[in-house]
C-alpha cells in the first residue's frame, strides 16, 4: 500500500491573525472528497498556531511548525521547543529546512536531534533535505542526499516520519528539477529509507517533494512514483493555490 499524501504548506515569516481567513477558506474548499485522497497542513509562523487551531479543525486542516528546539524546555531564549508546538495546536514540525540549515548553520546532528525531540513530544518531523544547485551540477545531488538522510533522521525506527526533497535551488525560485529527475531522487530515497529502517518502515514513510511547486505543475509532480506530496513555500499563501495542489488528487 503506497502511504496516505500529504499536501503541506510552510507560510515561513508570512502570516498575521488577517491570514487565518485564509485557513477558514481552505477549509470551505477542501471538501470530502479531496480528504479522502490527500492530507492538508498548514505551517503558519508560530505566532498564528493557537489562535488557529479551532479554525484549522473545523476544516479538518492539520497544523505544524517551521522549526523546534531538540530540548523540551530551558534558558534558550526566543527558542519553541516541540512540546510547546505541540500544546499549541501543532501535530507537525518542519526541521532542516535548508533556509534554517544555512541561515542558522543547523548541522545534520542538529536536525537529528530536532526530528528525535518532535517524536518525543508526538509531532510527526518533516525532514528536509537536499542538494545545492552547484552539488547538482557537480554529479552529486544523490550522494549528498543520501548522507542527509543518513545523519538527519531519528535514530529511532518509525513510518511516522515524513521526509521532504527539497533540491535547495529550486526554493522560491520558480525552477523545478526535470519529472526524471525527481522520480530519480524519490527512488533513491525510497531504497535508502527500506535499508535504513526496514522495508515495512521504508515504504511507508511519506516522501515529499518541495521546490517550485504550483498549480501549473502540480499534477505532473505528484504523479510520479514515490512522490507521496508536497511542501509548499509561496504557493500555500493563498487557499485557493493550494486547494489547486491538492486538487491534482482527484
Ligand atoms: C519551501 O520553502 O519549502 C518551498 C518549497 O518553497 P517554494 O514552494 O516557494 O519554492
Amino acid at each position: 500500500m503506497t502511504p496516505h499524501p500529504l499536501i503541506a504548506g510552510n507560510w515561513k515569516m508570512n502570516g498575521l491573525r488577517a491570514s487565518l481567513a485564509e485557513i477558514a477558506k481552505l477549509g470551505v474548499l477542501y471538501d470530502p472528497s479531496l480528504q479522502e485522497k490527500a492530507d492538508l497542513l498548514i505551517c503558519p509562523p508560530a505566532t498564528l498556531l493557537a489562535v488557529a487551531e479551532e479554525i484549522a479543525a473545523k476544516g479538518k486542516i492539520a497544523l505544524g511548525g517551521q522549526n523546534c528546539h531538540f530540548l523540551d524546555f530551558g534558558p534558550h531564549t526566543g527558542d519553541l521547543s516541540a512540546r510547546m508546538l505541540k500544546d499549541a495546536g501543532a501535530s507537525y514540525v518542519i526541521v532542516g529546512h535548508s533556509e534554517r540549515r544555512q541561515s542558522y548553520q543547523e548541522t545534520d546532528a542538529i536536525v537529528q536531534a530536532k526530528a528525535e525531540a518532535a517524536l518525543h513530544a508526538g509531532l510527526t518531523p518533516i525532514i528536509c533535505v537536499g542538494e545545492t544547485g552547484a552539488q547538482r551540477r557537480a554529479g552529486v545531488a544523490l550522494a549528498v542526499v543520501e548522507e542527509q538522510i543518513k545523519a538527519s533522521l531519528p535514530a529511532q525506527k518509525s513510518s511516522m516520519i515524513v521526509v521532504a526533497y527539497e533540491p535547495v535551488w529550486a526554493i522560491g525560485t520558480g525552477l523545478t528539477p526535470t519529472s526524471k529527475e525527481i522520480a530519480e531522487v524519490h527512488a533513491f530515497t525510497r531504497e535508502t529509507l527500506k535499508r535504513l529502517f526496514g522495508s515495512a518502515f521504508g515504504e511507508q514513510i511519506r516522501l515529499l517533494y518541495g521546490g517550485s511547486v504550483s498549480p501549473a505543475n502540480a499534477t505532473e509532480i505528484l504523479k510520479l512514483k514515490n512522490v507521496d506530496g508536497a511542501l509548499v513555500g509561496g504557493a500555500s499563501l493563498r487557499a485557493e493555490d493550494f486547494i489547486n495542489i491538492a486538487r491534482a488528487y482527484v
